[in-house]
């Protein structure tokens, strides 16, 4: 049995410095307060970190385990409905998780769907990841914890719980969530898990409907001491592809990232944007040209995707995010290990030299490197310049419809025909096929 190393000096001391950043970048008043009610209580959640980036602390591994859900709500990014035909079996699960548990670069696993409290073998997986050593989380929709059921989950190892929350207006919540009890069951929810001592995650999800609505979800999660707010935002993926026009212009992400900063000072809560790494620049003041004041050296890394995250879909592939549908092999029949560590898509986008356009000139790249689901959904290269970073862009950004679907591409070039005659570049299966360039990638 593996035990989590969840004081490991060296991870416990760059969390403690990125906080102590975040505290001297926003001014924040209630880092006292935060030390004493919510570090100690994170410090397994945050088990395996290695600093700060987007979505949540990196790294850790989150895992799809069914698109079953019982909601239907309009920005889902894997359009869930019903289960899926090919979703891994319990043994399967069990598989994966003792792979994952044998890397000590991982610590702590969030089960994730559509909604993973609908799959019946849950209560069996989670026993098994905790037995193994996992930190579980769950991400939730929160409609279906009351506080016996919160109880019964904290029990089965869920030390945190993310739940996805819209607006503080139950009548946004639920119009998004297309259900008129979605926003009661959801507080009932975060209260239960509140309760049974669990980290609690807030996950709100920016549109040009509700941004406006930030400030006071931001309000509501320092209300409440949430422990964490994940501000994401509309990557259009999934049925969330079906409201491209509601995904955040360049301006936008800019109000957003600023409205983070501003409101961080007054609010006990962590509040992280997510899908903008352009907050950890904004956040040290390097936004300008000109002179830059120093990198963040190892505590800031904007996005996470290749070195902080982990993503597996109900069938076992693997992407490096959940707005990066491209595998880098499935867990049926590769090994966890060498996906992570040697799959084009994870060592390409590990290596920020590889980046281009913009986002490969620039400064900040160490601490940004641009949100590659955006740059994928823009161009079909996760290696493009993000097309919404306010430093050099203006408006929306031109998502284009084969890259939005959620469809994961297939292993290999998506190409008819190749313009080079086949394997002449040396594209093969489950190589990125960048070598033809980005506008000849689906014919
Ligand atoms: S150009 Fe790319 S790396 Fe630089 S700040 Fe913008 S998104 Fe980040
Ligand atoms: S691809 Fe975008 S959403 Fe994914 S980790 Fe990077 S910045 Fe975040």
């Amino acid at each position: 049995m593996m035990l989590a190393p969840y004081f490991a000096f060296g991870n416990l001391t760059r969390q403690l410095r990125a906080a102590l950043m975040l505290r001297k970048a926003t001014g924040w008043r209630h880092f006292g307060s935060w030390v004493r009610t919510s570090s100690l209580r994170s410090i397994p959640v945050s088990a395996g970190a290695v600093g700060m980036g987007c979505i949540g602390y990196g790294r850790h591994a989150v895992w799809e385990v069914t698109e079953a859900c019982n909601l239907r709500c309009r920005h889902c990014h894997v359009s869930s409905t019903g289960a899926g035909p090919d979703e891994l079996t319990t043994r399967e699960g069990k598989a994966f998780v003792d792979q994952l548990a044998s890397m000590d670069a991982f610590r702590m696993l969030v089960y994730s769907g559509g909604e993973p409290l609908v799959r019946k073998d849950i209560d069996e997986l989670l026993a098994h990841s905790a037995r193994r050593g996992l930190v579980n989380v769950i991400a939730t929709n929160g409609t279906l914890i009351d506080a016996a059921r919160a109880k019964e989950l904290k029990r089965l190892g869920v030390r945190g719980i993310a739940v996805g929350f819209d607006s503080t207006d139950p009548s946004i919540h639920n119009e998004i969530r297309r259900s008129p009890t979605a926003f009661d069951r959801a507080m009932r929810g975060i209260e239960a898990c509140k309760a049974a001592g669990m980290v609690v995650q807030i996950n709100f999800t920016a549109m040009r409907e509700n941004l406006a609505t930030l400030p006071d979800v931001i309000r509501f999660c320092h209300e409440i001491r949430a422990d964490i707010m994940l501000c994401y935002q509309l990557v259009p993926m999934g049925r969330g592809s079906a409201i491209v026009d509601s995904a955040l212009s360049a301006e936008e992400t800019r109000e957003l990232v600023d409205t983070v900063r501003r409101m961080q000072r007054d609010a006990v809560t962590i509040v992280e944007p997510v899908a903008a790494p352009q907050y950890w620049p904004h956040l040290l003041g390097r936004d300008h040209t000109g002179e830059k004041p120093p990198m963040s050296g190892d505590a800031f890394h904007g996005c996470a995707a290749g070195w902080g995250l982990l993503y597996v879909k109900p069938n076992g592939n693997v992407w490096p995010c959940p707005f990066v549908p491209i595998s880098g092999g499935s867990v049926r029949d590769e090994s966890l290990r060498d996906i992570w560590e040697r799959s084009d898509i994870f060592v390409k986008l590990r290596d920020r030299s590889q980046l281009q356009g913009k986002c490969g000139e620039c400064e900040n790249k160490e601490i940004c490197g641009g949100c590659r689901g955006k740059a994928y959904a823009a161009s079909g290269d996760p290696l493009a310049e993000d097309p919404a970073c306010y430093l050099h862009h203006t408006g929306k950004p031109a998502y284009k419809a084969e890259f939005i679907s959620g469809k994961e591409r297939e292993g290999g070039c998506e190409r008819e025909a190749c313009p080079a005659e086949q394997g002449t570049l040396g594209c093969g299966p489950n190589a990125l096929e960048q070598r033809c360039g980005p506008s000849a990638q689906v014919t």
